[in-house]
């Protein structure tokens, strides 16, 4: 299975970051075929990212589930597309946080992306809480089943992103053999949903994911890839991590 390795800049990123983009995209048409890349950029910027870059995959964060009507600042999935992107993150935990997303919110996005053409990226971790009281499988799988996109998927279209919450932007990841566990029970929960389809959806591991740990997180068995905010945000901390993806 060919790996995805794609970038969430999160609340970054300006024009100027525009040389950024460029020089992944030049990197990624070089792996063609090896390995996918994507970026997930601020919805300002993809209009520009997308025109800048053809060919290469731009990414939203977020999106609203209905096509249009009165959601003051809200952006759907036909504007996305519309904008140049060819996916989207949802469910990410930072959403889920700050703004209150709950399973049926993320799934209904899932389905409205996938519906939209977009490429789609599940986002499920547990907190520190949860892992230290040992039931992070458990509550995770619950996630898998209530946020995944119900009805039949195209497995080139569909992500889970495993991000334990507490290894996002801390430095801590978690180890090899948690990662293995989890995406073991994650595969599980997508074959049972999805049958042969669901054997075939990529599992990306995201929580400070870098340079340096990137080539052993994607020997893990069942890691299909990554999900990398802070290091995507500058080329050469991103670039590495293709690398060892392809
Ligand atoms: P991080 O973020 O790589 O900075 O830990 C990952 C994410 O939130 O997607």
């Amino acid at each position: 299975m060919i790996k995805l390795i794609a970038g969430n800049w999160k609340m970054h990123g300006t024009a100027d970051s525009l040389a950024e983009i460029e020089a992944v995209a030049t990197f990624a048409e070089k792996y063609a075929g090896a390995v996918d890349v994507a970026l997930c950029v601020p919805a300002t910027l993809i209009h520009r990212a997308a025109d800048t870059v053809p060919g290469f995959a731009i990414g939203a964060q977020d999106m609203h589930h209905n096509d249009k009507g009165a959601h003051t600042g809200d952006i759907s999935a036909a504007m996305l597309h519309d904008a140049g992107a060819s996916l989207v993150i949802v469910g990410h935990s930072e959403r889920r946080e700050a703004h209150r997303e709950e399973d049926a919110a993320v799934r209904a996005k899932a389905e409205a992306g996938l519906a939209a053409g977009l490429q789609v990226i599940l986002c499920v971790g547990e907190s520190l809480e949860v892992r230290e009281a040992g039931r992070e499988i458990e509550v995770v799988a619950a996630q898998v089943d209530a946020s995944l996109p119900q009805g039949e998927v195209d497995p080139a279209r569909l992500a889970v992103a495993y991000e334990p919450i507490w290894a996002i932007g801390t430095g801590k990841v978690a180890s090899t053999g948690d990662i293995e566990a989890m995406h073991a029970a994650i595969r599980q929960r997508l074959v049972a949903a999805y049958g042969e389809a669901g054997a075939a959806v990529r599992i990306l591991y995201g929580g400070s994911v870098k340079a340096d740990n990137a080539a052993e997180i994607f020997a893990v068995p069942e890691v299909g890839g990554a999900l990398v905010g802070g290091a995507s945000l500058k080329a050469a901390d991103f670039l590495p991590i293709v690398e060892a993806g392809a």
